[in-house]
């Protein structure tokens, strides 16, 4: 999917995010568009929007860029677009891979977003103990993870699936 750039309230480049990501943060009213796609358009129900190219955040954030972001629940399951590493779907709960019993951290690389069902399934074992397979392995957050973050969104701030952006030719 095509990305936008997003500038600070400053104007100063911050990330790029995807069109998806983009669309929502217009919507939230955290952005505005600075520079769209000459006649496409973001349409449903309650919406019509030009396609952002470029936009730019109403207030200005002081975003954790180079740095690496501060490990949250709710950051992980920003990071993992909420679904269950184990199975794929919807994920509500974060898994300590290595679990803390067994010395595993609160760190980026030892959680992963799970539904409650896995989660309770795999309980204080590893994946290995409990016969699971990861089906993505735990990464550091993203600099366009670590931004969504500071603009604090997260659980159902995603557009629903329907909602088809038009895909735009370069
Ligand atoms: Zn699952």
């Amino acid at each position: 999917m095509r990305e936008t750039l997003v500038l600070n309230a400053s104007f100063e480049p911050l990330s790029t995010v995807s069109l998806r990501r983009a669309v929502v943060l217009v919507m939230r009213e955290k952005a505005v568009v600075e520079q769209s796609h000459p006649g496409l358009r973001v349409r449903a129900a309650q919406l019509d929007i030009p396609v952002p190219q470029v936009i730019r955040l109403r207030r200005f954030v002081r975003v954790p860029f180079r740095q690496r972001a501060s490990w949250s629940r709710r950051g992980v399951l920003v990071r993992d677009r909420h679904r269950c590493a184990y199975c794929g779907r919807r994920a509500t709960t974060v898994d300590h891979v290595v679990p803390r019993s067994h010395g595993g951290g609160d760190t980026w690389l030892n959680t992963v977003a799970a539904c409650a069902a896995d989660n309770h399934r795999k309980a204080d074992r590893t994946p290995a103990q409990a016969g699971m397979r990861l089906l993505v392995k735990p990464f550091e957050p993203t600099p366009a993870d670590s931004l969504l973050l500071a603009l604090g969104l997260g659980e159902g701030d995603t557009l629903p699936e329907w909602l088809s952006v038009p895909a735009a030719t370069a």
